[in-house]
């Protein structure tokens, strides 16, 4: 049988605070399976770990435990070389388009950087890929001539897309793809997100604060607390039969305009995230949760497998013992 996409198995990353002083817990025993042309978000407030988690997925930050499988290859007994070559099949897609991109670079500088990288094509056959890629981002080719600062946001958020799938990658980190565009071109760029997934068969880690982004074009759902998944299941069965207490706070908070949806009981959770560098003990979230029990402050809910309606969906909270 064919290995997943990608296998992350027990994953973690802490980063040692200055004087030894303990440690950061960014990224905490994280472990899912990507299918071939599947997108699985990672939802989670801002200081929750999905960015650190993009960021070691593709090993730019090196990962303290657990194993990444890319096509059951063992990311991490890769030698310097062998990963860079496996990365051409990893590419990242940043928030801020306009931090991520070279202001002094043309665009088609700009795009044509992997490609020089990785030593692909010569000159000319490098200026056409890039106008065809120009294309199926919904660019003019002659935007290659062009620099950063002349285009919009959506525009230019496009145009680091271009970049990601110039090497025609099988998996792409989107790392808060929309959060920096206006409402009214989000939908835009997650279009054309989601047809580029069809035409090149891609398949798209997506990480957002916000679940009602993940919900046009996620298949599955991972929301994450301070550096852990509390929850994982498909789309459908996220939306329709949340159990965790902190994924039922985030739906509520999505805007509904029928008041009969879930939006309309919204649960306001208290405080804000705790200081990831000294995580509360017990379940991580027992301090704003609204239905905290004794056992959440003493005894750390271990993950569970459980099916809703038949679908598998994993939840780490001790209702569900
Ligand atoms: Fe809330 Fe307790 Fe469940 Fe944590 S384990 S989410 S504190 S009910």
């Amino acid at each position: 049988m064919k290995p997943d996409l990608l296998t992350v198995q027990n994953v973690t990353k802490y980063f040692p605070l200055k004087g030894g002083r303990g440690m950061v817990h960014a990224v905490d025993n994280v472990s899912f399976a990507l299918k071939n042309g599947e997108t699985f978000g990672v939802v989670g407030e801002s200081g929750c770990g999905k960015s650190t988690l993009a960021r070691v997925l593709l090993r730019l930050i090196e990962p303290n435990g657990g194993k990444i499988l890319l096509e059951g290859e063992d990311l991490g007994k890769l030698n310097a070389r062998e990963l860079r070559s496996r990365r051409r099949q990893m590419q990242l897609i940043f928030q801020d388009s306009y931090a991520s991109l070279d202001l002094r670079q043309k665009i088609g500088d700009i795009i044509a950087e992997p490609l020089v990288i990785h030593n692909i094509g010569d000159r000319a056959a490098r200026r056409k890929r890039v106008a065809h890629l120009l294309e199926m981002v919904g660019l003019e080719p002659e935007a290659a001539l062009r620099y950063p600062h002349e285009f919009s946001g959506g525009q230019r958020q496009r145009i680091g897309i271009a970049r990601a799938i110039a090497l025609e990658p099988k998996l792409v980190i989107a790392d808060e793809p929309v959060s920096a565009l206006d409402v009214s071109i989000q939908s835009q760029v997650l279009n054309l997100l989601v047809d580029l997934r069809q035409q090149l068969g891609l398949s798209y880690i997506f990480i957002s604060h916000d679940l009602a982004v993940v919900e046009h074009v996620c298949d599955t759902i991972a929301v994450m607390y301070l550096g852990e998944i509390v929850e994982m299941t498909s789309k459908e069965t996220l939306f329709a039969q949340p159990r965790h207490p902190y994924t039922r706070a985030l739906l509520s908070a999505i805007p509904r305009p029928d008041p009969k949806r879930r939006g309309a009981h919204r649960i306001v959770l208290k405080g804000d995230i705790p200081n990831p560098e000294n995580p509360p003990a017990g379940c991580r979230f027992h301090t704003r949760c609204p239905e905290v029990m004794p056992i959440c402050k003493t005894h750390k809910p271990q993950p569970q497998q459980m099916k809703s309606s038949g679908a598998a969906h994993l939840i780490s909270c001790h209702l569900y013992r």
